[in-house]
This record gives structure tokens, C-alpha cells and sequence, in this order.
């Protein structure tokens, strides 16, 4: 495995790669990697000859409130995990790298980013889009993996990619949690153990959710009610918000009759964490 820092090092490898037929697979991330990222590396790993992962933590994706400058940051651990998994590259750009003196050219995508952490972080997904468009311009992957997690993400790069006609097929993989439930982040290093204990309120409020979906719940502003009692129960936890959107729009909807997300943003102390579930609903089954 090997690591770069500078676009013509990847374009050079990939060019090699393309010669010799092998399909490439993409992971992007921002680093400081744990069994999330490992899920998507391992299901690039499979389903592709070449694996590259990026790791790039994006300034344009943070707010100028947001944990930019503290985000984690760990390449020596890093690298060792993604060869650990069989990657073939990691791509490790400076910001001076991807955004050159003067660069002024951006992605945006309207309707999906106007809920929930669209919201909440007006610039964020003028970042994502930015950059995750920049990486397939860079590696032009086969495929891209993306986590179930940031759910609201997957749903924009896959529309992305339809709305641009991008030739990359976008895969998305499973929450991984730890064993307590907690989705694991690489933001979960921000807590204290007394805000660690607390933050399990997220999965247990989305557990709550699920089970009331799944045993016939239909009216969403009852589903919501529920997991906003349960997460206000902790006295760390401030919520940022809970809502339920449709899977494939992003736009809120009061009953839950298609495929929809449940997704909460959730304050526990500073640090700010998200967790979801998806359902899917045939229109018959409700009442
Ligand atoms: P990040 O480094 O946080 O930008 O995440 C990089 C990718 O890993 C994104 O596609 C995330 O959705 C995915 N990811 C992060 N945490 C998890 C998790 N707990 N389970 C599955 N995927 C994850």
C-alpha cells in the first residue's frame, strides 16, 4: 500500500491501473478510522481490484462554529488499519492541494439539503458535494462507498451522481455500532465518559422509533414525540433535531406510508452526533 498527497500521483497510478484493465474502488473519509470506515474498505476490497481511500478532513464541509481545527487526526494509525484491509492507496491531500489560490468552483444540490443536517450546517453539503465531485474527478472510481450513517449524505450523492451523469455506481453500507449500540464516529473521541454513558441515548431513541414503526405506527409526529421524550429523559443531551423525512426527497412528511428516514441530530456536552433508521412502508399497509 501506498500513500500520496498530490492529484498527479493518484491520476499516475490510476492511469496504470486503467492499462491494465483493473476496476478501482473509492472510500472517502476524513480519517481518524474505525470498524465504519474498515465495513466500507472491506466491501470495496471485495468487489473491486484496486481500493483507494481518501482522507481528507474538507475544510468547505465545516461551518465556521464547527470542529475543524480539532477534528481528529491520526495517519500513522490510519494507514496501518486501511493496509490492515487490503487498500492499495491512500490519498492524503493538503487543503492547498484541493483548493488551490483562487479556486471558485462549486457543487450544490437544492430539495435534498434543505432538511435536516442541511439545516442545521448551511454550508456542509456544498462542501460534500464539492469535494466528493472532485475525488471522482481525481480517482474515477467504478464504484464509491459511502456509510448509511451520514444517511442524508448517501442520498445526495446518489442523486448527485444521477442529476450529473457521473459513470460511478454508489454503494451504501450499514451503521456499524459499537456493542452497546452507539454508532461509532469518529467524533465519539470528543465525549467524557459521563457524556459516553449519555450519548447512548441516540440508539436507544432510534431503537424506540424502529419498534414503534415496525409494530404499526404510522402517524410520524407520534414516532417523533416518543424519541424526543426519550432523548430529553438525559439531562447531557440537547437536541439538534429529530424528523422524519421521505428516503428519497428529504422533505418531512406527517405520515409514514413509503420508504422513509428517521434521522436525529443530537448535542451530547459540544459534541454533536447523528444516528438514524430507514423503513420502508408499502402504501396498503397503512391505515
Ligand atoms: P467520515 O470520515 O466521518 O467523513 O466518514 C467517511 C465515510 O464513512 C462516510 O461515508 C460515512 O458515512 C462512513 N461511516 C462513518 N461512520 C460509520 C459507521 N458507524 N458505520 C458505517 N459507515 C460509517
Amino acid at each position: 500500500m501506498e500513500i500520496v498527497t498530490t492529484v498527479a500521483q493518484v491520476r499516475e497510478r490510476v492511469k496504470t491501473w486503467r492499462k491494465e484493465g483493473q476496476t478501482i474502488g473509492l472510500v472517502p473519509t476524513m480519517g481518524y478510522l474505525h470498524e465504519g470506515h474498515g465495513s466500507l474498505i472491506t466491501k470495496a476490497r471485495e468487489n473491486n481490484d484496486k481500493v483507494v481511500v481518501s482522507i481528507f478532513v474538507n475544510p468547505m464541509q465545516f461551518g465556521p462554529t464547527e470542529d475543524l481545527a480539532s477534528y481528529p487526526r491520526d495517519l500513522e494509525k490510519d494507514s496501518a488499519f486501511c493496509e490492515s484491509l487490503g487498500a492499495d492507496l491512500i490519498f492524503h491531500p493538503e487543503p492547498e492541494e484541493m483548493y488551490h489560490k483562487g479556486f471558485s468552483s462549486y457543487v450544490d444540490m437544492s430539495i435534498l439539503t434543505e432538511e435536516l443536517c442541511g439545516l442545521s450546517r448551511p454550508v456542509h453539503f456544498r462542501g460534500v458535494c464539492t469535494v466528493v465531485s472532485k475525488l471522482f474527478h481525481i480517482v474515477t472510481p467504478d464504484r464509491a462507498y459511502f456509510g448509511e450513517k451520514d444517511a442524508q449524505q448517501l442520498a445526495v450523492i446518489k442523486h448527485m451522481v444521477d442529476d450529473l451523469n457521473m459513470d460511478i455506481e454508489i454503494i451504501g453500507c450499514p451503521i456499524v455500532r459499537e456493542a452497546d449500540g452507539l454508532a461509532k464516529s469518529s467524533r465519539n473521541t470528543y465525549l467524557s465518559p459521563e457524556e459516553r454513558k449519555a450519548a447512548l441515548v441516540l440508539s436507544q431513541s432510534i431503537r424506540l422509533g424502529e419498534e414503534m414503526v415496525k409494530n404499526g405506527e404510522r402517524d410520524a409526529a407520534k414516532v417523533i414525540d416518543a424519541m424526543t421524550k426519550k432523548i430529553e429523559s438525559e439531562p447531557l443531551a440537547k437536541i439538534d433535531y429529530v424528523k422524519i423525512v421521505d428516503a428519497l426527497t428529504m422533505q418531512q412528511i406527517p405520515k409514514i406510508d413509503r420508504s422513509i428516514l428517521c434521522a436525529i441530530a443530537v448535542y451530547i456536552g459540544s459534541t454533536r452526533l447523528i444516528d438514524n433508521f430507514h423503513a420502508s412502508i408499502e402504501p396498503c399497509e397503512t391505515n
